[in-house]
């Protein structure tokens, strides 16, 4: 069948771009990886900065935007997309691994981004066990115990404070003595009881007994000097890296991997656009990724009716 649009992703931007793509009674599909929307604001405990909702469960706000999505008709395939080319034509067409084929006038790249990792020893070996990236998914296994949280920017230090609900103690691991995140996440946890920061310090190794974490060794970077705290988690929240290699073939991406965009989402292959963080733009938020999936079907009927 033949599409005005596929929408890869169904993240905040891919439900966004669903719902506008709805309204412009576009020929549309979703396809999406894993068969459940929401991409990393499932992941996210609560969602204080979502314009309306003063406080909603990152669950309760990822539901909303899908039933709103499908309310308006919007169809949704569960398929992991393993190939995208743009033909003579100028029709892209998108294959999943189980061999299914999509024709469409358009694309919009929402795959959004995935954690980024230390690259120290232990960090694979423990990967489960006591190595974690998902604080609300894992925090609950380490209720009353010690664990470190990597990184200085909004995720570790929403990590922090919500482990700091469930563990006796939480250290704030940064490579700097300034924070990226937010002056309220870093008032907040300066002011939680069981918080320790622990600046200019960068992890060197995860160090584990009977195969599970028990330490960390720890780097002093102005004076080289190294140490090492008993820690039974290690919360690694260093930031993420865009999920875009598909689309890194037919349109150029910078030097971490985001797809280059204009201020339209739209990319360098005409007919093909980003939203939300798989793309390059300044802040990464729920509402910027919404904002992205609106401002991409705007530009793309634009240019489907060229
Ligand atoms: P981020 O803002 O890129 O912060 C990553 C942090 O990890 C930085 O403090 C960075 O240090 C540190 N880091 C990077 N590589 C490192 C390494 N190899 N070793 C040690 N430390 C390292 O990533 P993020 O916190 O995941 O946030 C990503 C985006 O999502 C941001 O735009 C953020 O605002 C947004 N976000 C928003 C919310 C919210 O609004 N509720 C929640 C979560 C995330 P430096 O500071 O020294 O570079």
């Amino acid at each position: 069948m033949n599409y005005d649009l596929v929408i890869i992703g169904s993240g905040p931007a891919g439900l966004a771009a669903a719902i506008y793509a709805a309204r412009a009674e576009l020929n549309f599909v979703v396809i999406e990886k894993t068969g459940v929307s929401g991409g990393q604001v499932l992941l996210t405990y609560e969602v204080n900065n979502y314009p309306g909702f003063k406080n909603i469960s990152g669950y309760d706000l990822a539901t909303a935007l899908r039933d709103h999505a499908e309310s308006l008709g919007s169809t949704f395939l569960t398929g992991e997309v393993s190939s995208l080319t743009r033909e003579r034509d100028k029709t892209f067409h998108i294959t999943c691994e189980d061999g299914t084929e999509y024709v469409s006038r358009s694309v919009i790249a929402c795959t959004g981004a995935g954690h980024r990792k230390l690259g120290i020893p232990g960090e694979e070996e423990f990967a489960g066990a006591g190595v974690s990236y998902c604080a609300t998914c894992d925090g609950a296994f380490f209720k009353n115990k010690t664990v470190a949280v990597i990184g200085g920017g909004d995720t570790a230090f929403e990590d922090a404070l919500y482990l700091s609900r469930l563990c006796e103690k939480v250290y704030i691991v940064h490579r700097r003595s300034l924070f990226r995140a937010t002056g309220s996440l870093v008032s907040l946890a300066r002011r939680a009881q069981n918080i320790e920061f622990l600046t200019d310090m960068v992890p060197k190794e995860i160090c584990g007994t009977d195969g599970l974490v028990s330490s960390l060794t720890l780097k002093n970077v102005r004076t080289g000097a190294e140490s090492s705290i008993d820690v039974s988690g290690v919360f690694v929240a260093i930031g993420m890296t865009p999920n875009s290699e598909l689309f890194s073939q037919i349109t150029e991406c910078n030097k971490e991997g985001f797809i280059i965009t204009s201020s339209d989402c739209s990319t360098q292959m005409p007919g093909l656009y980003a939203a939300g963080d798989v793309r390059t733009k300044d802040l990464r938020q729920i509402v910027t990724a919404v904002a992205d999936g609106a401002v991409a079907v705007s530009s793309l009927v634009k240019y489907l009716s060229d």
